[in-house]
């Protein structure tokens, strides 16, 4: 339900995810659903695994980029407005966020939703639906 796929591939990607990184699968899960209901778009993901560089998150199955240039500006503040009001993703590094609205090495501006070890859900009340 209300995920698609840049290609083929991502979608064998998707359910390894599940394995190596089910709480990022959920956070991903829950977008969709987010996006669903919030704006009736599916989300589409456009990379989750790369091997280089071995310092990126992607290479160590703690990131998923999504399609951004289907929301408007102000539907990625709500969808990083809500995120930041669910997950926390790392408690010592609190400046952290579980999604990035960002562009790298000209890739094109995307959503990159990120999980840590110490990632938690977290329920703050700042999140508030017109
Ligand atoms: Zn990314």
């Amino acid at each position: 339900m209300g995920i698609g796929y840049k290609e083929g591939v991502l979608r064998d990607e998707f359910m390894r995810l599940d394995l190596h990184n089910p709480l990022l699968w959920a956070i991903i899960q829950e977008f969709a659903a987010f996006s669903e209901t919030m704006f009736d778009v599916d989300i589409i993901i456009t990379s989750i695994f790369r091997p280089v560089p071995e310092s990126s998150v992607h290479a160590h199955w703690r990131g998923v980029d999504c399609r951004s240039w289907i929301y408007s500006e102000e539907q990625i503040e709500l969808i990083r407005l809500y995120f930041d009001s669910r997950w926390q993703y790392d408690p010592i590094r609190p400046e952290i966020s579980t999604v990035i609205y960002h562009e790298v090495d000209n890739g094109g501006l995307h959503l990159h939703f990120q999980s840590h070890s110490r990632t938690m859900a977290v329920d703050r009340a700042d999140f508030q639906q017109n």
